[in-house]
């Protein structure tokens, strides 16, 4: 009996990725269905709603490239535009393409799980709405499953709490209220500043400073907008060969090619232009070469010093016991000015950590009491694979992808996994980082045209080799080997899945640059889909797909 199948390919999770691959897979004639949790678009845009959410990347790169009509006509108000900025664009794109047709909104998967003999991933969610195709494609985003360290005493705190990745829809008003906030990485450093403008006294606890680069916000004027507009073409041109994925060009220059007063000046510069451009436009080896580190570095903590008042909190504010770059730099919008407030107060957390939550505020481990109206988490993420293995994939003869990924994460190009056939997970681990949604939309047609492959070629099922997966751990792990990346106190970062705790520690992300990433997917389509292994199903073969 032929087994039914309802989509070609089950796409789930509504942000960039996804978007784009109900996109890419419509265009190349295959039938999909899109389920999302939340009730709109945005992915990480959606939920991220806390006071201050904005992008880190320049906004005329922060968006899609394959539609030459959207480029033209989406205006960006800001060189980073704020969260609702971002989902009036994503709403656009929806709206734009017609896409909501096709997406389930409101509705979890809680299990994916496949079958060898029928070819099929039979999707079952939360609504209960059971769904069978060919084709899964996770795109649930690298950093969506918010993270909220298991302290004690959480559930007994009696005034208001929150977690930055699942901020509430309405206002949360902290006007003259004691609010704490736990984490300084990208998320607590826009936060913060918010939040101080109103709260009675703001609290904020750190256990690792970061070097927090100015982002120098601005509007964008029609001048620029039609320059950009104009300049399109080389512009997606610098972002593909950028390691990063920025629209900036090599800085032409490295360290040992200057003198100790030029590289003052050249670091000065890049700190007026703000954003990554000061890491990327100043010294080309500064994330690989010792000595230019060591002098950025100190340039960042002396600019610290410089703003902060205080000498105290300056000194705990600037980090010491990691290289610049060798965590994700923060942005910041008059981050550091905040801490010369009178209601804002720094506590360090690194020697005396939060011991317990208790009804009134938090205990710390040297017994000291600090008593808040408001506890605000802004703890980051479980990075890479949280949002996946909170769904139970279960793969060939019933493998789950949590107990295959217990001892540390394992893909073959960030994408696919051995052992789970037909399956094409969008910024899963492996996949490289960077500015999100060129890097997407690269991989999305890369995966579009593997199943094309794998049609037209006769076959219908395509499988991640072992010895390729391995191999793509090995490169991970040399890369990080060969840069600052996770160096001193940053060995403790997401990007080796080592801020949480239990989670195996391994590289998560490729970090070779984005044009690095895109010639290793070129050179697998050229040797014929190396890495990956096509068959025939025998046995139970699926009806084609309602469209
Ligand atoms: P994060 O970088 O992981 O920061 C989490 C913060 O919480 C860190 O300061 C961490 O300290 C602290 N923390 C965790 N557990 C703690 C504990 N038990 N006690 C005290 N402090 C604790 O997370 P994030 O700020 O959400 O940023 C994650 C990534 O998301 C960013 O790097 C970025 O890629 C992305 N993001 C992007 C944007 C943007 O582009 N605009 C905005 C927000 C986030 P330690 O450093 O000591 O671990």
């Amino acid at each position: 009996m032929a087994t039914t199948i309802d989509y070609d390919c089950i796409i789930i999770g509504a942000g960039f990725a996804g978007l784009r691959a109900l996109i890419e897979t419509r265009r190349r004639g295959l039938s999909a269905k899109l389920i999302e949790a939340g009730s709109d678009v945005g992915g990480t845009w959606h939920w991220n709603r806390y006071p201050g959410a904005r992008t880190d990347s320049e906004s005329w790169v922060y968006c899609f490239s394959f539609d030459e009509d959207l480029l033209q006509d989406w205006v960006w108000p800001e060189r980073y535009p704020d969260r609702s900025a971002m989902q009036r664009y994503l709403s656009h794109v929806a709206d734009r393409f017609d896409l909501r047709r096709d997406i389930e909104f409101g509705t979890r998967v809680e299990r994916a799980v496949r079958d060898d003999d029928t070819n099929t991933w039979t999707v079952e969610c939360d609504a209960e709405t059971t769904l069978r195709c060919t084709f899964l494609i996770p795109a649930v985003g690298p950093l969506s499953a918010a993270y909220e360290p298991p302290f004690p005493g959480l559930e007994s705190f009696r005034g208001e709490r929150y977690l930055t990745a699942r901020w509430p829809e309405e206002e949360v008003d902290v006007s003259g209220k004691r609010v704490a906030v736990v984490g300084t990485g990208a998320t607590g450093v826009q936060l913060i500043p918010q939040l101080a403008q109103t709260a009675g006294h703001l609290t904020v606890f750190q256990r690792t400073p970061n070097y927090v680069m100015p982002a120098r916000n601005c509007p964008i004027d029609p001048a620029q907008d039609k320059a950009i507009k104009a300049d399109y073409p080389a512009i997606w041109e610098q972002v593909r060969g950028q390691v990063f994925g920025f629209p900036m060009n090599p800085a032409g220059r490295v360290f040992s090619d200057v003198d100790e007063n030029e590289a003052r000046r050249v670091l000065e510069r890049g700190w007026e232009i703000g954003g990554f451009r000061f890491l990327f436009e100043t010294f080309d080896d500064l994330l690989v070469d010792q000595r230019c580190n060591d002098v950025a570095s100190e340039f960042v903590r002396n600019k610290i010093r410089a703003i902060v008042r205080d000498r105290d909190t300056a000194e705990l504010l600037a980090p010491k016991n990691h290289p610049l770059g060798s965590k994700r730099p923060p942005l910041g919008h008059y981050y550091y000015e905040t801490y010369n407030r009178a209601n804002v107060s720094l506590v360090d957390v690194s020697t005396d950590p939060i011991e317990q939550i208790t009804e009134t505020g938090l205990r710390l481990a040297d017994g000291s009491v600090h008593d808040v109206d408001v506890l605000i988490f802004a703890t980051g993420f479980d990075a890479a694979t949280g949002a996946l293995t909170a769904i139970d994939i279960r793969g060939s003869e019933g493998r789950s992808l949590r107990e295959v990924w217990a001892d540390g994460a394992r893909t073959h190009l960030g994408i696919a996994v051995t052992g789970f056939p037909n399956m094409f997970m969008l910024g899963g681990p492996g996949f490289p980082f960077g500015n999100f949604p060129p890097t997407t939309e690269v991989a999305v047609e890369w995966a579009a045209d593997a199943i094309e492959h794998l049609r037209e070629s006769g076959h219908d099922v395509m499988e991640a080799d072992v010895e390729a997966m391995d191999a793509w751990s090995r490169t991970l792990q040399e890369i990080v080997d060969a840069t600052v990346l996770g160096q001193g106190e940053a060995v403790n970062t997401w990007f080796l899945g080592a801020n949480v705790p239990g989670k195996a520690h391994v590289p998560l992300f490729y970090l070779g640059g984005i044009p690095g990433y895109f010639a290793e997917l070129q050179d697998s389509v050229d040797r014929g889909y190396s890495g990956f292994t096509f068959s025939r199903t025998v046995g139970n073969k699926p009806e084609s797909a309602r469209v």
